[in-house]
């Protein structure tokens, strides 16, 4: 899988994508990560990428020009062109799961007030929001969804059933998770998970995610 992302703040990216697992993955020849420069692609005496709202109103808006030739220059049949945006889709385990599939994803970032909408009607497939929460631009959230996805693709984590016991992917947040000593400061370790009896160990994590699910994020009970 190829992800390309389009940034006017390439170093918000760059140094998360070569660490940890995103360094693995493409050292394993398992994803190829790209960060690109709108501007770049932008023309004029300036390399303008952003410019007035029409309409009035404050901040500038993303430029058409320069995005479109960016796109159209890294875009073959297969990609899909993702906007981050607060006002998109929200993103979770289930859509990671599914763009891990895909062979090319490139993955728009916006600032200032965001983009113009004919960008988002023309050009992008699919609008992704990684929270109700606004942040400057779209860099950290394109990592967040890089990592998300990335991680998903098989033969990227060491241990395939280590993504497959995370929070979600059963409906329910992770229960926890304890290591060595079984005694710190005087907090033991529960004993059930020293008992090598894997039916209660299961029945006890099982239980915990279900306590913790309800108390954070009874929504995912239904
Ligand atoms: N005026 C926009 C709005 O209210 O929807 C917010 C623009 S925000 C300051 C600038 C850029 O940050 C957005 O175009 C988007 O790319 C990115 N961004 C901000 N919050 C985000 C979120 N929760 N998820 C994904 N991208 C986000």
């Amino acid at each position: 899988m190829q992800i390309d992302i389009l940034t006017l703040f390439p170093k918000l990216c760059e140094g998360a994508l070569a660490e940890s697992m995103m360094k693995r993955a493409q050292e394993k020849g398992l994803a190829t990560l790209r960060v690109h420069n709108i501007r770049d692609w932008a023309t004029g005496k300036h390399l303008t990428a952003d410019d007035a709202p029409y309409g009035g109103g404050q901040g500038m808006v993303m430029k058409c020009e320069p995005i479109f030739a960016a796109v159209e220059a890294l875009r073959t049949p297969e990609s899909k062109v993702l906007l981050m945006t607060p006002a998109g889709r929200p993103f979770q385990q289930s859509l990671a799961a599914s763009y891990a599939a895909e062979r090319h994803l490139i993955l728009l970032c916006g600032h200032y007030e965001g983009i113009d909408q004919r960008v988002i009607d023309h050009l992008v497939d699919d609008e992704i929001s990684i929270g109700d929460y606004v942040l400057t631009n779209g860099a950290i959230a394109a990592v967040v969804v890089t990592d998300a996805i990335v991680r998903l693709i098989p033969g990227v984590l060491g241990d395939e059933s280590s993504a497959a016991e995370d929070s979600f992917s059963d409906g329910l947040l992770e229960y926890p998770q304890f290591t060595r000593p079984v005694e710190f400061r005087g907090w033991r370790v529960p004993d059930v998970l020293l008992s090598g009896n894997h039916g209660e160990i299961a029945k006890w994590r099982r239980q915990k995610a279900l306590e913790k699910t309800r108390h954070f994020r009874p929504d995912l009970l239904g």
